[in-house]
């Protein structure tokens, strides 16, 4: 089974037709059909790591300020409580909680939406531990790698540049944002994994591009899963806002 990164930006491509949603639904229709999708989406940062083990996951509407057309969305896909022990027996490297309270939030099902409208497959989210360094969440991926011989698609949905205090309502773009996201994607073509995991030595355009780390750690879990001799192909090459990178990646 591939892997994604979706860059997810705003929550109103889960219903807004544009450049970025038409994408989206084209890259859904060509991937092949999973057993379940394990998501790690930026929008579920909590203490020790956790996953998603109730049957019947809810959507979780996480935004402020949008129109009730987006609040009315629900993604009703089963959850998988079989998944969920599954992960939590793959992981080693640390203790992972079955967790009966969150569900999809809006990382995971804007995303979902248009990748598969039918929500007819079940989705577990792996949440995201930021009190440890980035190779730890990037050797958390490493170990879901069995998954993907088991059907499972590995979906993680963030942006590699996502800095919302200076963004600005426009489709332009920061020359440091450009920059950042062009060096990551050379990076990736290159498997220099290691120039993306210690991202916190990458000068100023990599401080301005991740001013909170949340919305890059999900690309560290992805790459963390990858074989070294797949290819790479990227969607929406674009950063939009001045300082949100669209960019999204298939490997495999
Ligand atoms: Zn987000």
């Amino acid at each position: 089974m591939p892997i994604l990164f979706m860059g997810h930006g705003s929550p109103m491509n889960a219903i807004e037709d544009n450049e970025f949603s038409r994408t989206w639904i084209e890259i859904g229709k060509s991937l092949p059909l999973p057993t379940a999708i394990l998501c790690i989406s930026a929008h579920w940062e909590s203490e020790g790591t956790q996953v998603t083990a109730m049957k019947n996951p809810k959507t979780i509407h996480d935004f402020g300020g949008f129109p009730q057309e987006l609040y009315d969305v629900q993604y009703p896909a089963p959850g998988s409580p079989e998944l969920a022990n599954r992960i939590s027996q793959l992981i080693t490297t640390t203790n992972v909680a079955l967790n009966q309270n969150w569900g999809l939030d809006h990382g995971t099902w804007s995303v979902l939406a248009r990748l598969f409208p039918k929500a007819n497959i079940p989705v577990v989210q792996l949440s995201i531990d930021r009190s440890h360094s980035p190779s730890f969440n990037y050797e958390l991926g490493q170990q879901l790698l069995p998954l993907r011989e088991e059907g499972v698609l590995i979906l993680s949905s963030g942006n590699i540049v996502h800095n919302l205090r200076l963004i600005v309502w426009e489709n332009t773009a920061f020359d440091w944002a450009v920059e950042f996201d062009s060096k990551v994607r050379q990076w990736i073509v290159d498997n220099d994994h290691q120039s993306i995991i210690q991202y916190e030595k990458q000068g100023k355009s990599a401080q301005l591009s991740i001013n909170s780390g949340e919305h890059y750690l999900p690309l560290l879990y992805a790459l963390g899963a990858k074989n070294e001799n797949e290819p790479v192909q990227f969607y929406c090459e674009k950063v939009w806002g001045g300082s949100l990178s669209m960019r999204c990646l298939r490997i495999g």
